[in-house]
């Protein structure tokens, strides 16, 4: 597949970000690189094989990230714009849980239109790029194989979770190769494992709860899954993002009060807000007698209490290979927010979950994806 000639763009990812400014350069000579035998990998396993692909709220708050940087991003290209973009492609987004648009059907729904809009651009699959230099002012790509030539390079090579749908860290290497920081890169939207005193939640392990849970001043609602390893669950997840070492608080009953039961002739077991099982658990854990309220101890009430700040130190996450993705990345601060090209080197562009931008749960990260592929879409396309 040697090709001796100079290619004009090279986008390194067939990814979201990837397959996104691919299908908004037409009549440009675009290839596309990627290390796996197909396009898309992590498109389709996404939002549970129904892809979230953006949210009715996206605004900086909902990113961990230079929030100047992010606005500037975001309201070129909207989730709104998105939406219209796919429904003018025949795909028109369900919303799930209030604000969460999702495929209809399955992933590869979204997956389709980035194959048909890239019908006319090159793709090189099953070429993972090893290295990228600068020779006598042109890119040279590397890949196990092969070496090609290109003008402009695009990074879209994603973080460095689930390597096994292609994650690596060649986006970051590359980065810093030309002079960029790199903000230290850890898992995110990934769930928590355990210390010790709490192995007792691994016995709790299928039941799901609403919980708010408070890290780093930021207040994560959602459910909470006991899991085998620890905990995980969309709170949790989000919870992640904001998590460097240290405690959070779980909130085990959010909106709910002791004291609105004083009267109540029910067993506390099942007053608690939440699955039987688990509120027996945690009962026969604190030793607590399972009667109605006004006969339990006043140190038995203060117990129950306690489950509403809940306070523990994880012993650390399921790590990159259990997260939907990496926070940390390459710095914004040398990136063009116009263009997305690196202030370090000229012809040099970069996109979505590499840089040091990361979202919530609830599409916030494929919306990224596609917003910073479609501003440097727009820059080279005026360029041409
Ligand atoms: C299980 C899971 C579920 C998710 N669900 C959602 C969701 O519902 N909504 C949401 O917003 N976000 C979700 N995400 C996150 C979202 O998928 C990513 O943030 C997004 O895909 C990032 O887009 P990207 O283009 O930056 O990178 P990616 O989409 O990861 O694409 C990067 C591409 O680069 C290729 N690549 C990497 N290294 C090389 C190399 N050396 N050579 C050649 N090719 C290479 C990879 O194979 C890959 O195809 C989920 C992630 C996971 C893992």
């Amino acid at each position: 597949m040697n090709d001796n000639r100079v290619i004009d763009i090279a986008i390194i990812g067939a990814g979201a970000s990837g397959l996104m400014l691919g299908s908004l350069l037409k009549d440009m000579d675009v290839v596309i690189f990627d290390g796996n035998s197909k396009a898309g990998a992590k498109l389709l396993v996404s939002g549970g094989g129904k892809c979230n692909i953006t949210n009715e709220w996206v605004e900086p708050m909902h990113y961990l990230g230079n929030p100047h940087f992010i606005n500037e991003v975001l309201r070129h290209f909207d989730q709104y714009s998105l939406l219209e973009w796919l429904r003018e492609r025949g795909l028109d987004p369900i919303v799930k849980g209030n604000s969460q648009y999702f495929c209809p059907k399955s992933s590869s729904q979204i997956l389709d239109i980035f194959k048909r809009e890239n019908s006319d651009n090159l793709l090189y699959l099953n070429q993972k790029v090893v290295d990228i230099i600068r020779k006598d002012l042109l890119f040279q790509i590397e890949t196990a194989s092969e070496v090609y030539r290109a003008k402009r390079v695009i990074i879209a090579t994603g973080g460095l979770s689930f390597s096994i749908l292609g994650a690596d860290d060649i986006g970051y290497r590359v980065a810093e190769r030309f002079g960029h920081t790199i903000t230290p890169t850890a898992p995110a939207l990934v769930g928590f494992t355990l210390q010790k005193e709490q192995f007792f939640f691994k016995e709790l392990s299928g039941i799901s709860t609403d919980v708010e849970i408070k890290v780093d001043g930021h207040n994560c609602l959602g459910a909470l899954l006991f899991a085998h390893r620890g905990i995980s669950g969309p709170a949790v997840l989000d919870a992640s993002l904001y998590w460097h070492r240290g405690q959070i608080e779980i909130d085990f009953m959010p909106g709910w009060n002791l004291e609105d039961h004083y009267r109540s002739k029910k067993s506390i077991s099942s007053l608690l807000p939440m699955p039987k099982r688990l509120s027996k658990a945690l009962l026969e854990h604190y030793s607590i007698p399972d009667l109605p309220t006004h006969r339990l101890r006043v140190e038995d009430r203060e117990k129950i209490v306690g489950l509403k700040n809940y306070r523990f130190s994880p012993s650390g996450t399921f790590g990159y290979g259990k997260a939907e993705v990496t926070k940390g990345g390459i710095c914004v601060d040398e990136i063009d927010s116009r263009s997305m090209m690196s202030r370090k080197c000229k012809d040099l562009y970069i996109l979505g979950e590499v840089m040091d931008v990361t979202g919530r749960l609830g599409g916030y990260n494929l919306q990224w994806a596609f917003s910073t592929a479609y501003i440097c879409a727009s820059s080279l396309q005026k360029s041409r």
